[in-house]
């Protein structure tokens, strides 16, 4: 017998209620029942995603939500700015450019968050950039970006910011109304806590006139027609029925608590983390804007970074992160996001501890959960 614990970016653990929910025998999409379950599916991502616009539901992951925004905001030939400091920032110009748009790049150091003051900038330098591709939390690295400055930034100029809140939507704070996000796009496995599967998208007014305007070629992803569903409380294609009904447990779940208070279970988690990487002699990857998501710790000199991820996983059952791309092998990351509490935490400190120790790894047994504990225990 082996239990399995989950402290990866995505997905995340799933809560019993949510596990059940998709376990319903299916409905028929063209429902008064189903369209109730749109209903309050809409108004609860309204509250998550902090905006009063649609939040259309797509049936995808998360990288089908960022071409959706692609597609819809830019045509062939313009021109978009993206910040790109880690993998999923490299992501949005991977679309760009495999949709025809021509990308300029403001990069940043893997670990490093952008200035806004650098986006103010690089508009004011190219009077032709149409729209700005951010990232809330970059997951590769660990970094929360300030997108309350990019948005300021953006909302200055004619072009519109697009926010990729895959990792970060419900963990912690995005205020896509008041912080100027025209387009913010996330995924179902992450902070909210379901399966793999669906993919959101709001769109602001400014927008929206360019999704009208865009000339690239769509038909799945093509907002117009979600739109026209939208209105009429349906879904242009058929859904993944039963990924909105456990959606709507999720929602429920979420309300409960409050933002506020799920922002500061996140907060607190990523404290414990970071105490205990500094209690157990090991360094943060982003040590000046890490985020309350998933933490980036360099992998001790001497220790194999891939057989302490796989030793964890395989033998004792605790799965966490390891470096992506330039970062492979170099990182562990141990994610504190979702249906995650104090508990699951210790576990995983715990279990890295014994692994470690287990390597040869030498620092004084315990004190990472110690460290941990002392941050539990200021509640
Ligand atoms: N953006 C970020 C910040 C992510 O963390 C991820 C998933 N790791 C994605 C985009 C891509 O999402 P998906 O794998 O659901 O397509």
């Amino acid at each position: 017998m082996r239990k399995n614990y989950l402290l990866t970016p995505g997905p995340t653990p799933l809560p019993p209620e949510v596990c059940s929910a998709q376990a319903r025998p299916i409905i028929h999409h063209r429902t008064p029942q189903f369209q109730a379950e749109l209903k309050e599916a809409f108004a609860g991502l309204k509250y998550i995603f902090q905006t009063e616009r649609d939040v259309f539901i797509l049936s995808s992951s998360g990288t089908g939500a960022m071409e959706t925004a692609v597609v819809n905001l830019l045509s062939p030939g313009e021109t978009a700015l993206v910040i790109e400091g880690g993998k999923f920032g490299q992501r949005w110009s991977e679309i760009c450019r495999a949709h025809g748009i021509s990308v300029k790049t403001l990069e940043v150091e893997w670990g490093k968050a952008a200035d806004p003051k650098a986006v103010a900038a690089a508009l004011k330098a190219d009077l032709s950039i149409k729209a700005v591709f951010a990232t809330l939390c970059e997951t590769s690295t660990g970094v929360t970006f300030d997108i309350r400055g990019f948005g300021e930034a953006v909302s200055a100029s004619p072009a519109v910011l697009a926010v990729d809140a895959v990792s970060g939507l419900g963990a912690i704070e995005l205020k896509t109304d008041e912080w100027g996000v025209d387009v913010c796009v996330s995924g179902s496995q992450k902070g909210l806590m379901l399966p793999p599967g669906l993919g959101f998208i709001s769109v602001s007014a400014k927008a929206w006139k360019m999704v009208e305007a865009s000339k690239s070629s769509r038909y799945y992803w093509d907002l117009r027609r979600a739109k026209k569903a939208i209105d009429k409380t349906d879904t242009a294609f058929t859904p993944a029925i039963s990924l909105v009904i456990a959606l709507n447990e999720s929602l429920r779940m979420m309300k409960e608590d409050g933002l506020e208070k799920i922002f500061a279970r996140h907060h607190r988690m990523g404290e414990a983390v970071r105490a205990a990487v500094k209690a157990l002699g090991l360094s943060l990857f982003a040590p000046s804007a890490a985020s309350d998501v998933v933490t980036s710790i360099y992998v001790p000199s001497g220790i194999d970074g891939e057989k302490l991820v796989k030793t964890m996983r395989d033998i004792y059952g605790v799965t966490i992160a390891g470096g992506q791309d330039e970062m492979k092998g170099k990182l562990i990351r141990i994610a504190h996001m979702g249906y995650i509490e104090e508990f699951d935490i210790i576990v995983g400190i715990s279990c890295l501890e014994k692994v470690l120790s287990k390597m040869g790894y030498k620092f004084i047994l315990g004190s990472g959960v110690k460290a941990a504990q002392e941050v539990f225990l200021q509640d």
